[in-house]
């Protein structure tokens, strides 16, 4: 597949979930060194093992969160990252993750999509107190769901997310451990919204992969 579904509604099973969450996890993990250089250049330098700790939680209760259907599967890995994150980023990814699970019906289609996109990163916003144009994740999330929304097919999304998170370079943090830094946040990526470019290029592998 090298585009999302249309709004013929997709039924994903136990196998596709597995895959879909696995990959997250997996970029997650692999990349925690990456991300904690990033948080140390602009944070306190923990983004990389918050993230590896929520989603080594979300692995090992992978058996159990696969076999549910979508929206419940995406409600217990919001609640793991919740539980297991420390930082701003796990209730922040946690509230994402949990709203798409309220949001989503079991067998989505692409407006299914856009639209429960939409809902989570308006809930990020209001758990966050924040906006895009802040240097968070928000500035990757943000892009992607109008992406989804406009109709791009999996290649564009991904390059959405990473053109997204590049753009967060010059930009100076208004929201997060990094806005204590003022003008020394710009310069460097938001590990925020690299942590979400790697989310959003496994989830557009790993669609891919299934169907
Ligand atoms: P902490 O900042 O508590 O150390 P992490 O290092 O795990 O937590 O996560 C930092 C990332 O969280 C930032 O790079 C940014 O993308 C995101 N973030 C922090 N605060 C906010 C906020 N208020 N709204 C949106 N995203 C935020
Ligand atoms: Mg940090």
């Amino acid at each position: 597949m090298t585009d999302l579904p249309g709004d013929a509604a997709v039924v994903l099973e136990a196998g596709d979930i597995e895959t879909l969450f696995g990959a997250m996890a997996r970029t997650i993990i692999d990349h925690a060194e990456e991300l904690t250089a990033l948080d140390q250049a602009i944070g306190d330098g923990d983004h990389g093992l918050n993230m590896k700790c929520g989603f080594e939680a979300v692995t090992a209760n992978l058996p159990a969160i696969a076999v549910k259907p979508l929206p419940e599967a995406l409600k217990a890995a919001g609640m793991e990252l919740v539980m297991k994150v420390g930082g701003a980023s796990g209730p922040l990814y946690g509230t994402l993750l949990m709203t798409l699970g309220k949001t989503l019906p079991a067998a989505p289609g692409r407006s299914d999509v856009a639209a429960a996109l939409a809902a989570a990163v308006d809930a990020v916003k209001a758990r966050g107190k924040s906006e895009t144009g802040q240097k968070t994740m928000l500035d990757v999330l943000a892009p992607v769901q109008a992406a989804v929304a406009r109709g791009e097919d999996l290649a564009a999304i991904r390059a959405v997310a990473a053109e997204a998170a590049a753009a967060t370079v010059p930009m100076r943090a208004i929201r997060g451990r990094a806005s204590f830094l003022g003008e020394r946040s710009v310069g460097h990526m938001d590990p925020g919204a690299r942590s979400s470019q790697l989310l959003v290029e496994a989830l557009c592998d790993a669609i891919g992969d299934i169907a």
